[in-house]
């Protein structure tokens, strides 16, 4: 079985100390079973104050934050307690995984880095090292996808990349362009025929379509999901703006790399095309350094599953994240 991953996936080194956001802060952590059995078991101050931590929610056991929203094995020096004590494999597998991501799609795997860590986000963003190397692995389970919408992905998830590095076009129309490709792609997943594409024709249908894009109602879909931060409402309600930048392309990228092979789970490509439309364009808006707000902002959405599903349903009723609201906001820019 291929393993496919960046070249960057292998550079990745955890800062600890030294890291600006750290994953031990304000993640209540959730423990596999097999972790807080080991934890349960353990003697002495350590396994005291785990099990002094350790609660049920939801059926799942979370470690509770402190006051000032850290793991409670968080040092002041930016260690992990359970790290340092038991080294890497007392850690649980959320622990020991983040922010590596390994998308196991049966008949190959592919890996990567959130851009919900800073020094993932550096690598990413950095544009180094973005080319994807392949090993082999044992095979593992056999798929349980349509093998023909999954070719169907893959195909078109590499015209998508190359779009997004064709400087024809300027990132904001690379991007409109990019969702008249997912609704044709849409389409074919749909059981229809392939409708006939190309990028110079889409960009002059989308311009032709665009209509008023509506800023402050996308930044309000996102003001109404679940919030992390004082920091992070606070930007949503201070937006600085930004221009277009090459690395927008790169970030682009990153959204496209991750999440359109996902619509193979429930053959929902549109929706998905849109949460990278309005993610590139909510990123650009907050402005400030683009790696930090894109890390806080891959930490606020991304890694909380009810927000993005949010903005997957958003993409369909709200009318901020219509079509033609979209490209206005687009081709605007
Ligand atoms: S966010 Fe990344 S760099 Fe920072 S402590 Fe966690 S894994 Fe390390």
């Amino acid at each position: 079985m291929e393993i496919r991953y960046p070249a960057y996936y292998d550079t990745f080194r955890c800062l600890a100390g030294a890291c600006p956001d750290s994953c031990c802060k304000e993640w209540a952590v959730a423990i596999d079973p097999e972790a807080e059995a080991k934890y349960r078991a353990l003697s002495g101050p350590l396994g005291d104050a785990l099990r002094a931590a350790m609660y049920q929610e939801d059926g799942d056991t979370i470690l509770k934050l402190t006051d000032d929203r850290h793991c409670p094995m968080w040092r002041q020096d930016g260690l992990c307690r359970i790290q340092a004590q038991l080294g890497e494999e007392g850690l649980c597998q959320t622990c020991s995984q983040f922010p590596r991501l390994r998308h196991d799609y049966g008949d190959f795997v592919e890996l990567g880095l959130e851009l919900s860590c800073p020094e993932a986000a550096r690598l990413i963003l950095s544009g180094k090292e973005q080319q994807i190397l392949v090993r082999q692995e044992t095979a593992g389970e056999a798929p349980d996808y349509d093998r023909d919408a999954m070719a169907l992905l893959l195909e078109s998830r590499g015209q998508a990349l190359d779009l997004l590095k064709d400087s024809r076009f300027t990132i904001g129309e690379a991007l409109a362009i990019l969702l008249l490709m997912g609704y044709g792609v849409q389409a074919q997943l749909d059981g229809e025929e392939a409708p006939a594409f190309a990028e110079d024709t889409a960009l002059h249908t989308a311009k032709k379509i665009a209509a008023a894009g509506d800023k402050d109602a996308l930044l309000e879909i996102y003001r109404s999901l679940e919030i992390l931060t004082e920091d992070w409402a606070c930007r949503l309600e201070t937006p600085l703006d930004s221009p277009w930048t090459e690395a927008h392309r790169l970030l682009a990228k990153y959204f496209v790399q991750r999440h359109w092979l996902q619509a193979v789970s429930d053959f929902d490509l549109v929706g998905r095309v849109k949460f990278i439309l309005a993610s590139c364009l909510v990123i650009k808006w907050l402005g400030g350094d683009l790696l930090v707000t894109a890390q806080r902002y891959s930490k606020e959405i991304e890694n909380d599953a009810d927000n993005v599903d949010a903005l997957l349903d958003a993409a369909y009723t709200a009318p901020a994240m219509a079509d033609i609201r979209l490209l206005g906001l687009l081709l605007e820019e």
